[in-house]
Formats: C-alpha cells, sequence, structure tokens
C-alpha cells in the first residue's frame, strides 16, 4: 500500500535507536524526510548512514536533549516544515515512590509529557494550516494498565494522555490533523535489555531467566520489534489513517488481558 506521504517532512525524536528508530526507517521508507534526533552523535550518525543506504527520503540529524529548550529548537530549525511529529524521549527510571522527591518528577513530567506537549504545541498550527499533519507520542502500555514500578512513567505519560485526548478533538481535527498515541508493550530493545539487566542484578537472577519469563506473559512468546513498531507509526502517518485520531493504539503482542 502506497501510504501517499513521500516527499512530506517528519521530526522523529530520540531516533537513534530503538523505536525511534524504527518509526524512522519505516518514513524514510515511504520517501518521507525525516529529521532524526538522540543526545549522543555517534550512534545517530551510524544510524541516519543506515537510513540513507535505504534510498528513501533525505535524512538529517540533529545531535541534542529533546527534553531541553535548545534541543527542542534546534530539532525543529533543522526541519524545513514539520508535516509528522514522532514524539519519543528516553523513559523514567524505575523505583518505589517514596523515594521520588519533586526533582525526580518534574525531570519524568519534562521528558514524557512536557517535552510532546512543547513540540506539539510548535508545529500543530501550521500543520492546520496547510491542512494535513500527523502527530504520534510514542508512551507506554503502562498508560493502560500501569506497572507498580513505573510510576513516574505512569503518571507523566498518563498526563499527556490526557491532554492529548482534547487537543486531538479540538480544532485542529477539522483541519486534517491527527494526534494518535503508540504504546510499546514488550520490545527487544536497548531498553528492555538494560532494564532487565539491572533487575537480574538487582535481584541476584540470571538475565535469560528473567528475560525468558517475561517472555511468556506474552501471548505471541515473543517481544516485539523495532521494524514492527515502525510499519504501525507509519501507518499511522499515513493518508490513510485521516479518519484516526485521538486513539491510543496498544502494540503488545496480546500481553493487555482486557476485551477492550
Ligand atoms: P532505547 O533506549 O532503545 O532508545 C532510546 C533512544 O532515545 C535512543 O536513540 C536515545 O539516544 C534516545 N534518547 C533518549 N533520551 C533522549 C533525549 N532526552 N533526547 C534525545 N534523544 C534521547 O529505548 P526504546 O526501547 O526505543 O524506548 C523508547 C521509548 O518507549 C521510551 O520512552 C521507553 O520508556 C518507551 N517504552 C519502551 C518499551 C520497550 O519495550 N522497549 C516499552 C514501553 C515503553
Amino acid at each position: 500500500m502506497d501510504l501517499g506521504i513521500a516527499g512530506k517532512w517528519a521530526l522523529v525524536c530520540a531516533a537513534s535507536k530503538g523505536l525511534g528508530k524504527g518509526c524512522a526507517q519505516a518514513l524514510v521508507r515511504e520517501g518521507v524526510n525525516v529529521v532524526i534526533t538522540a543526545r549522543g552523535d555517534e550512534a545517530l550518525q551510524a544510524t541516519a548512514g543506515q537510513l540513507r543506504a535505504l534510498d528513501g527520503g533525505e535524512v538529517r540529524t540533529v545531535a541534542g536533549d529533546i527534553t531541553t529548550p535548545e534541543g527542542r529548537a534546534a530539532a525543529l530549525a533543522a526541519c524545513p516544515q514539520v508535516d509528522i511529529l514522532v514524539n519519543n524521549a528516553g523513559g523514567p527510571p524505575p523505583g518505589d515512590f517514596r523515594d521520588w522527591d519533586r526533582e525526580a518528577w518534574i525531570k519524568a513530567l519534562d521528558a514524557n509529557m512536557l517535552t510532546p506537549i512543547e513540540l506539539i504545541k510548535a508545529t500543530v498550527d501550521a500543520m492546520a494550516s496547510r491542512g494535513f499533519g500527523r502527530i504520534v507520542n510514542i508512551t507506554s502500555g503502562a498508560v493502560k494498565a500501569p506497572i507498580d514500578t513505573l510510576g513516574l512513567s505512569n503518571g507523566a505519560r498518563s498526563g499527556l494522555t490526557g491532554f492529548v485526548a482534547g487537543v486531538a478533538r479540538g480544532g485542529v481535527a477539522a483541519k486534517g490533523v491527527t494526534i494518535n498515541g503508540l504504546l510499546p508493550g514488550a520490545f527487544d530493545t536497548d531498553r528492555l535489555r538494560s532494564g532487565t539487566q539491572s533487575a537480574a542484578k538487582k535481584t541476584g537472577q540470571d538475565f535469560d531467566v528473567l528475560w525468558q519469563r517475561r517472555l511468556q506473559t506474552i501471548p505471541v512468546q515473543r517481544f516485539g520489534t523495532a521494524e514492527e513498531f515502525g510499519a504501525v507509526c507509519a501507518f499511522l502517518c499515513s493518508v490513510q489513517a485521516g479518519y484516526l485520531t485521538g486513539q491510543n493504539i496498544l502494540l503488545d503482542g496480546g500481553a493487555y488481558p482486557g476485551t477492550f
């Protein structure tokens, strides 16, 4: 299926690795021009090289922390116009809410709620004036089924999800702009592996035992791949998905046990 977005410009945040990279890859394959960001330049350049080899859209890079005003300004400046915005940043650490002070909360809110809101604010009106826009917020399955130890993520991402539910249905909806959440369950990325590694270290258990145990909880009996995450993201950005807005699409191999 031709997604009808070749030649559009996309800003894909936090995209040198993992899910953001998967999204950038799928968009470039569709002929979308992308600006990808990440904090470290080395991994970013390596990813840019791989994306350019796909021979799809143009690939630009911006090294910087997307959770800072400077990082966001640099990312926006590199994109001639933002037709597609994929919001993403590193997730907050796990822990016990009794240990989190105001600073820990502000950091999580900055990264996983206020940064996407700032980027939506900076781009959504221009999208509406051009009559086309796609915003995909990478959040987490924790928005639907909160995970006890990920309280910072549960809170910050739920705040973003509530905000977006309103904005997506506001004036921009009638002007060709869609805003959706894409909720990853367990995907085989650096984040999942390092999280499992720290859990193994903390509990004195073997990495492989924990990895297999987690895998058994997923009905499809495997972890998701960044490529399949990217494919769904690209579809949400397609012209065909113009009637799909204000939704939260869970991509978790069936792990969420509810009917809806
Ligand atoms: P990852 O660690 O594999 O990749 C993260 C990417 O984001 C890297 O390119 C890194 O350089 C970049 N990045 C991190 N913080 C940044 C910042 N402040 N500014 C710019 N770039 C930054 O992680 P992932 O697994 O792809 O996860 C992406 C998001 O999805 C995270 O918020 C994570 O919490 C969430 N998530 C992931 C899973 C999963 O199973 N992988 C599940 C639920 C939620």
